[in-house]
């Protein structure tokens, strides 16, 4: 053990590779497109102040993040690249905004109201993003097939309020991983919107609508500026889907985990919660310090395997809260102290798949009694 926090479970975070994932999704932009790097959710359960740091470092124009606290977080840490807050922040929280320097999204024009009477009542400005909903039933303004009169009504009220200064408009895809017709539609959708304002001689200086899906599999969606979160981290939005086209990204985080206990256990015992495994031959078992407590999902039990040296080991029995058991039989060398691997390298994905859910949630989940260890250049951080 080299470090004390290795004693039980830990997350390793490549900035290297975060690094090299920043420079492989840039390298697909074209030069004046803008890069906003999403930081939210604790920068993807990756440490959202080392994370942005890092980001700064490389030249990200922008950050996002889902809530105030999220952007107050990383001003105290003294980072000064702008930042988006892409969720809904109340009226009251105004003056917060404005001393953070966050810039904030407006999903409407009751909203919009509020904020800028708030910004007024202060003597001030906020400057705001325009979210329009083409499509993903979530936030923004309208704009579906139909008549559009009252969504560009809408949005110019909005670019007139006196105490907003609206720098930008954006969408969200909802199915650019999956459905091209679809995200071509809402891709036409933002277009028109954006027109519509042109017309009234409104010409927003950052609109943006790819995420990671939009900005590795179209091109066109890249405009003024892209959104790339989980690519960023290392992982394609669509684990099943079509590699030839994707350049190479690496994985920022391994969590690994060190065995507490080695047990070898006759056939027929039962394993963990609910007696839900019971061994069919006489076993040993490693005794891992790390459960759902720690982020693990607990629909993982009996599903999920963690590498052991070069072996895919099973999970036995339910995982618990702080532990879980993996079968080593075909390991006899493995000891107490040594250690397993369970995301990175190809198993979140394996992972996220037997839960039944996404990298995205794995890597978020990641609880913060897990300690973090950062890598930088090769060299660990302290
Ligand atoms: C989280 C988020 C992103 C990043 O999405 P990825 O799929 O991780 O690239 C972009 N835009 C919005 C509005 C988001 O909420």
């Amino acid at each position: 053990m080299k470090d004390r926090r290795e004693a039980r479970t830990w997350a390793e975070i490549d900035l290297d590779a975060l690094a090299h994932n920043y420079y492989t999704l840039r390298a697909l932009l074209p030069p004046e497109c803008r890069f906003l790097a999403p930081v939210k959710a604790n920068g993807y359960g990756h440490g959202a102040v080392p994370v942005a740091g890092k980001l700064e470092r490389l030249g990200a124009d922008m950050l996002s993040v889902a809530c105030v606290d999220e952007g107050a977080e990383l001003r105290r840490a003294g980072i000064r690249t702008p930042i988006l807050c892409m969720g809904v922040t109340p009226a009251q929280l105004t003056g917060e905004l404005l001393d953070l320097d966050i810039t904030q999204t407006v999903e409407d024009l009751e909203s919009g109201e509020a904020l800028s009477r708030q910004a007024q009542s202060l003597g001030r400005k906020l400057r705001v993003h325009l979210k329009v909903d083409t499509g993903m039933g979530r936030l923004g303004v309208y704009w579906g097939d139909g008549d559009h009169t009252a969504a560009v009504r809408e949005l110019l009220q909005l670019c007139r309020l006196p105490g907003l200064e609206v720098e930008g408009m954006f969408t969200h895809f909802a199915v650019a991983d999956s459905d091209e017709a679809y995200t071509r539609r809402q891709l036409d959708r933002f277009l028109e919107a954006r027109a519509a304002l042109e017309e009234q001689g409104i010409s927003l200086k950052i609109c943006h609508c790819a995420a990671s899906s939009a900005v590795l599999h179209y091109p066109c969606t890249h405009m003024d500026m892209v959104r790339p979160g989980i690519a960023l981290y290392g992982y394609y939005p669509d684990p099943e889907g079509d590699r030839d086209s994707c350049p190479p990204l690496k994985p920022v985080m391994r969590l690994y985990s060190r065995i507490s206990a080695v047990r070898s256990m006759p056939a027929g015992a039962r394993i963990s919660y609910g007696g839900t495994a019971v061994l069919k031959r006489d076993s040993r078992l490693a005794v891992l310090p790390i459960g759902y407590g720690d982020g693990l999902p607990r629909v993982l039990s009996n599903r999920m395997q963690v590498l052991i040296g070069d072996k895919l080991c099973p999970v036995v029995g339910r995982v618990c809260m702080d532990m879980c058991m993996a079968d080593i039989t075909d390991l006899p060398q493995v000891r107490a102290g040594d250690v397993a691997q369970i995301y990175g390298d190809g198993l979140t994905d394996r992972a996220a798949a037997q839960a039944d859910t996404i990298s995205y949630e794995l890597l978020c989940r990641v609880a913060t009694r897990v300690p973090r260890i950062y890598w930088e250049n090769g060299v660990r951080l302290d």
